[in-house]
């Protein structure tokens, strides 16, 4: 294709993204594969304007406390996969947890994140493990008086009612990637389709769901765009993409060299392709360095502000920034003032959350929802 060409075509999908028409699979690969930087200065430029568009200039916060690191699976590409030795097990007291949490909604977080790996304590004990859980997160919800969100992994669909009647406004719970083969590589005997259930379980039973993509681990141009398509099939409503971390006494510890350019050009074609919903920048990537790319590039909500001094751990990099401090509301703030966006306030997350719980119409879970 011509430059000529290129610059047309892009234009007709930014078009087509404006009107929130849905991007065919072809646009998607088109937008992914892009690399005249000319041309991705004006895709980013397209995905920060369709953020204005939909969010004015308000970022939204979350609070993330990992509170379990231990898991039953044995996910290639985690840390705290089952039968890694070298990763750091603990698990927290709700009480730690409830402290932490306070902590996070004092500073200025929107939202408490619940994270855990797929914990027998809690998983495998019936409802003994279940209860704990839903105590948790009534407890977190009525301190914090913030959104809870809980990622647990697989749960039954029961618990997920039982989550919802807790308080819990989210689920999140990646699939990683679309293509099953990469997905049966990635997620060693986990079931591609119950993973996926389970996020339409999430929707009827009134939760919020976030599903996200692992790149930098075998996956083409092609298996993303395939994503971005299950992922609005599903009526996703916050959509997340991280690059591959290599950690530390995994089986893809030294797979797969680490390329932080593709993160950031799919945050934007995430927001082509999902103009009004919320795509997260992560700071377990490239910790507080890596914030202002992904917000160049269209991202909408600041994931993994993890309070210091309390002994807790992030995902795909369990230590990076969180003693020093910087996985702070306060350093976030710095960043968003540069870039001429603020901290949205907790009543602006609670309205959009709102508005965006009426969109959720049960019968219409499976067709694809544009903004
Ligand atoms: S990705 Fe989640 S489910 Fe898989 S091993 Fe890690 S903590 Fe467990």
């Amino acid at each position: 294709m011509t430059n000529n060409n290129a610059e047309t075509a892009l234009e007709k999908i930014i078009e087509k993204s404006d009107k929130c028409s849905p991007l065919t699979k072809e646009d998607l690969v088109f937008l992914l594969s892009i690399d005249d930087v000319s041309l991705k200065k004006r895709l980013f430029e397209a995905a920060r304007d369709a953020r204005s568009q939909h969010f004015d200039n308000k970022i939204f916060l979350y609070g993330f406390l990992y509170l379990s690191t231990y898991c039953r699976n044995r996910c290639r590409f985690c840390y705290f996969r089952n039968p890694n030795m070298a990763s750091r097990r603990y698990r927290k007291d709700n009480d730690e947890v409830v402290e932490a949490a306070k902590r996070l909604a004092a500073s200025g977080v929107h939202l408490i994140d619940l994270t855990m790996g797929e914990d027998p304590y809690f998983l495998d004990r019936g409802e003994k493990g279940f209860k704990k859980l839903t105590g948790l997160i009534s407890e977190v919800k009525s301190e914090t008086s913030l959104p809870v969100m809980i990622s647990p992994g697989v749960v039954p669909d029961i618990l997920l009612g039982d989550f919802s009647k807790a308080g819990a406004d989210w689920y999140a719970c990646y699939q990683e990637t679309h293509n099953r083969k990469l997905f049966s590589k990635l997620r060693l005997d986990q079931n591609y389709d119950e993973r996926i259930g389970k996020k339409y379980s999430a929707h009827n039973s009134g939760l919020l769901i976030e599903e996200g993509i692992l790149t930098g681990v075998g996956d083409h141009i092609e298996d993303i765009a395939d994503s971005i398509i299950a992922m609005r099939e599903m009526d996703a409503d916050q959509i997340r993409v991280m690059s591959f971390v290599p950690q530390e006494g995994t089986p893809l510890f030294d797979k797969f060299p680490a390329d932080p350019q593709k993160e950031i050009q799919i945050i934007a074609v995430l927001r082509m392709a999902f103009p009004d919903r919320l795509i997260p920048a992560s700071l377990d990537i490239d910790g507080l360095d890596g914030l202002k790319p992904r917000l160049d590039a269209g991202a909408n909500v600041v994931t993994s502000l993890v309070p210091p001094g309390q002994g807790l751990a992030g995902v795909a990099q369990s230590e990076l920034d969180i003693e020093e401090d910087r996985r702070s509301v306060e350093s976030v703030k710095r960043i968003l003032s540069d870039e001429s966006l603020r901290v949205a306030t907790v009543d602006e997350y609670k309205s959009w959350i709102k508005i965006r719980c009426s969109h959720v119409d049960k019968k219409t879970l499976k067709e694809s929802v544009a903004c």
